[in-house]
């Protein structure tokens, strides 16, 4: 990010704006919703700019800007669509001590203004650092279609009931109470009563919320599928979306973190490097303390919570506890590796049956029906393998498996540094060995990518 965003406090204070022509206007159409106090210096201003003057609404110098004509303003625009004069007046705002920007000159400015949506108090500003404004553009549009126009004014009203709403338990009941008003009754009160209604509405929302009694916690167990933010379920956004809690593993991407609620207590379940891990008796314990406390807690996990997720443990904490839990499946890395490499998992007349193994267990190398693994097309996806390579090589081979059975070791699948290495079961530990790979990585044994062209050179040198 080269540009971060803000919300300045202008109520009261002197934005200036040098120049009077279209570039000063389109500024100044903005300008004029905040409650700033505007100075515009143009020695031959526009019509418009005239009339706002003489209705009181800014201050017209009409003179080229001086020096400390931009003392105390906290903002100023060069909008003379003159680059001598853009850059005489930019220096004097400065030494003056205003932010400045440049109209149309990104490298000049020190601040740029967005696109703006506008539902006073809800403000959207969206910037694209000058890379893309027909990008803003279309997101603006689209917005300004999908929020309704009454946003706005029920933020107003509902600024004044703050207080009032303190009577309700911080947390979940204040939540509710808001979701409650702005997204069902407000928006309902406002198109049967019209602003006049909502008031006593309120008042009655307010003491039904008051009389409530307080919600049992809950927990959702989720899947976070293997990384890509668009392979999450619907479902799993939703719940992030309305969690207290989220309790996440280790594997599971930060841009899928971004999603969750902003005020949701976040705990890192799982060790990260060298750093320290949380036992299973640990994360169950917390799991269960937020619940008891009435918390909606998601239990978030990579991929599908039911692959080798230690699910069991945790529902029968909460079974335990007498907290009420559901799980929400996820796309487990099998499926986005073998989607990543233009497979299916199964196939007539190669494999009818798919095992998922995993490379080692709580007890160390896992074991597994070798000699069944062995017999030609057999496909297995195979989690935790990197370490394995070499003792699944050396049991499958043992038990009568072809030396050229093609395996895939996809790393990270489904995310933009997803990589692929295409070898075969008689050269698996050593490439494992040579490719270093520090990511999640799971092993697709009984498949080579569809297009060649996207394995490394291991395998055009198999084929050759
Ligand atoms: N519940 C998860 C698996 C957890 S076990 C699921 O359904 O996917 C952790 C193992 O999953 C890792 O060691 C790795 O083998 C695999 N894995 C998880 N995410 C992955 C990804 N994006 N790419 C490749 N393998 C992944």
């Amino acid at each position: 990010m080269q540009h971060f965003p803000i919300f300045l406090a202008v109520a009261g204070r002197r934005i200036v704006v040098s120049g009077g022509g279209e570039a000063a206007l389109a500024k100044l159409r903005l300008l004029l919703k905040t409650e700033a106090h505007l100075t515009v210096f143009a020695a031959d201003p526009a019509q418009e700019i005239v009339d706002w003057a003489a209705q009181g609404k800014l201050t017209l110098a009409r003179r080229a800007l001086a020096a400390g004509d931009a003392l105390c303003a906290a903002l100023f625009y060069a909008a003379n669509e003159d680059d001598a004069e853009d850059a005489r007046v930019t220096r004097l705002a400065q030494a003056d001590g205003a932010l400045t920007n440049w109209v149309d000159n990104l490298g000049q400015s020190q601040f740029i203004t967005p696109a703006i949506v506008d539902r006073d108090p809800v403000t959207v500003a969206i910037g694209t650092e000058g890379a893309a404004p027909v990008l803003a553009r279309a997101i603006k549009s689209d917005l300004e279609a999908r929020l309704p126009v009454q946003l706005g004014l029920l933020a107003r009203i509902g600024k004044t009931f703050r207080k009032a709403v303190e009577a309700l338990p911080m947390g979940r009941p204040r939540r509710d109470f808001w979701s409650d008003y702005y997204f069902k009754t407000g928006p309902e009160a406002l198109s049967q009563e019209g602003e006049a209604g909502i008031q006593t509405r309120l008042d009655a929302l307010l003491s039904d919320h008051l009389s409530r009694d307080s919600q049992p916690g809950r927990v959702a167990l989720v899947g976070a599928g293997p990384g890509d933010p668009e392979l999450l379920t619907l479902k799993a956004r939703r719940a992030l979306d309305e969690a207290d809690v989220v309790i996440y593993d280790r594997l599971v991407a930060p841009e899928i973190l971004e999603l969750a609620r902003r005020e949701a207590l976040m705990i890192n379940a799982g060790k990260e490097g060298f750093g320290p891990s949380m036992s299973q008796d640990e994360i169950c314990r917390l799991i269960v303390e937020h619940a008891a406390q009435g918390a909606y807690v998601v239990r978030l996990k990579s991929g599908d919570p039911t692959v080798y997720g230690r699910l069991d443990e945790e529902v029968d904490a909460l079974d335990a506890a007498g907290v009420a839990w559901s799980i929400i499946p996820g796309i487990t890395a099998a499926s986005a590796a073998a989607a990543g490499i233009g497979q299916s998992l199964t196939k007539r007349d190669r494999n009818s049956a798919l095992r998922f193994l995993t490379g080692h267990d709580v007890k160390g190398f896992a074991e597994h029906d070798w000699r069944g693994l062995a017999r030609p097309g057999e496909v297995a996806a195979i989690y935790m393998a990197k370490k394995g390579a070499r003792f699944l090589q050396g049991r499958l081979l043992m038990h009568g498996a072809a030396p050229n059975t093609p395996v895939t070791m996809v790393e990270n699948a489904s995310r933009a540094d997803g990589q692929t290495l295409a070898t075969t079961l008689a050269r698996l530990p050593a490439d494992i060995d040579a490719a270093n790979m520090s990511g999640p990585a799971i092993l697709l044994y009984g498949l080579a990518p569809r297009d060649a062209a996207l394995a490394l050179p291991q395998l055009q040198k198999d084929q050759a």
